[in-house]
């Protein structure tokens, strides 16, 4: 039995997504309550919040015009289905959230980043069937990348680990490498690149008829999978492979949307520009779920050219563009916008980074990586105990104050945008502390 104050047994009744709920009981981290950069555990401590809940709580926690914002929507329109109707937010959210995303015409909204993904491959195929080229239906992944736990995203995923238990999943999905050099370490810019890094693709385009993918789905910098940024001028040529074959391309930003790169999104920070794009996390702060799938005018245009008056998309959830989190979405990109938090990313990611790169030298860190405020701290796993070394330098920070994630023993970090010098160097010395505690 648990002794935390204010908190009721935790042996009881939730069963905690991608949890090892027996270690859990053991040494639980709960958290009553948050406020900007921190989490306050039931005992009163103060734990500095490194990875922005879970990627997404950008704009800090408990931002006083969003959390004012939900409450003002909860006591107007609790509920409207966007079946055939819909309400005012909804319209006014999207466009407020279209004219922050340059490239894209329309948003289609779901509830979290899977549901996103697994819209954004549907609205692919549907996109060629409407154009009558109902042969494209094959994707093509990338290995280390994570699109969530739909049977969609999860089949075009390319974590090993999450797939096993599962299958068959979906049939005709490809993956191609990462294009990462594991020589390269510790590197203070982004890997240089050369067309060489998509020699993978072109193996995948070059047994499968190019003609029969409906689309490539790429993290523009690949996330849960351990922070792996794009090698200069990778994505453009991806983006040049795509118009060659008459592909869509699919960025999933549902962790680099919103601030991480310095810019609302990776496409515009990177210059690069999707077809499709997931987004979720930071698309209401983390407040209220929501996710989105924003089409370019080419994707959207192709759906109406049929005949008028059937649904163009067969698809939709019941919250697809729930009041509240179209309330918490408006408020989250006024606290963005109005606030210059996509600036102050942009301006403290090159410290950040530096920062970070000082741990190389600390014991078992064998490699640094950052892109914007991104970041993973890789850790040379315990020989036959993978991924004890992570959960070890984990729970230490968390004594120690700090929040930084392990996946796997790949210590990964993402503060929200408001994070000052301060507290990076804070984060470091608790890293730096735990590594030489467990060395
Ligand atoms: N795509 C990416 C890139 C993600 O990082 C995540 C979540 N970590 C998802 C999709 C799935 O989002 P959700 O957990 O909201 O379903």
């Amino acid at each position: 039995m648990n002794h935390l104050p204010n908190t009721p047994p935790l042996e009881d009744g939730v069963w905690l997504p991608f949890t090892a709920m027996r270690g859990f009981l053991e040494a639980p981290m709960i958290f009553e309550r948050a406020e900007g950069m921190h989490y306050i555990t039931p005992d009163g401590r103060r734990v500095l919040d490194m990875m922005a809940g879970l990627w997404c709580v950008n704009a800090g926690h408990a931002h006083p015009r969003i959390t004012a914002a939900i409450r003002e929507a909860a006591g107007r329109l609790d509920f409207v289905s966007s079946f055939r109707m819909s309400h005012p937010g909804a319209f006014a959210f999207a466009r407020r959230l279209l004219d922050a995303v340059p490239g894209m015409a329309r948003a289609f909204f779901s509830n979290s980043g899977s549901e996103a993904v697994d819209t954004a491959l549907k609205i692919a195929r549907g996109y060629h069937r409407a154009r009558g080229d109902a042969a494209r239906t094959k994707f093509i992944g990338r290995a280390k990348s994570y699109h969530g736990v739909g049977f969609g995203g999860l089949s075009v995923g390319g974590i090993a680990r999450h797939k096993r238990d599962f299958g068959p999943l979906l049939a005709d999905v490809f993956h191609m490498p990462l294009p990462h050099d594991p020589a390269q370490r510790f590197l203070r810019d982004r890997p240089a690149a050369g067309d060489h890094w998509l020699a993978g693709l072109d193996d995948i385009l070059a047994v499968q008829d190019p003609s029969t993918v409906a689309a490539i789905i790429v993290e523009p910098v690949t996330g849960s999978g351990g922070v792996y940024p794009p090698p200069i001028g990778y994505l453009e040529a991806l983006r040049a492979r795509c118009d060659k074959h008459g592909i869509l391309l699919i960025f999933d930003e549902v962790i680099t949307g919103f601030g991480r790169l310095g810019a609302c999104t990776a496409a515009e920070a990177l210059g690069v520009w999707p077809d499709i794009m997931t987004l979720a996390k930071g698309l209401t702060n983390g407040a209220v779920p929501m996710g989105a799938t924003l089409v370019n005018s080419r994707v959207f245009d192709a759906y109406m050219q049929g005949p008028a008056g059937a649904p163009e998309l067969m698809h939709g959830y019941t919250y697809s563009a729930h009041p509240l989190a179209c309330a918490a979405g408006m408020a989250a990109l006024d606290a963005y916008q109005l606030e210059g938090m996509f600036e102050a990313s942009a301006a403290i990611a090159k410290p950040f980074a530096a920062a970070l790169l000082g741990l190389q030298g600390a014991p078992h860190v064998i490699d640094v990586r950052h892109c914007g405020l991104l970041a993973a701290v890789e850790l040379e796993p315990r020989p036959a105990a993978p991924g004890v070394r992570g959960a070890a330098v984990a729970d230490a920070c968390f004594a120690d104050g700090v929040l930084v994630r392990a996946a796997g023993d790949t210590m990964v970090l993402s503060p929200p945008l408001v994070v000052t010098a301060a507290q990076v160097a804070q984060t470091v010395d608790a890293m730096a502390r735990a590594l030489r505690a467990i060395a």
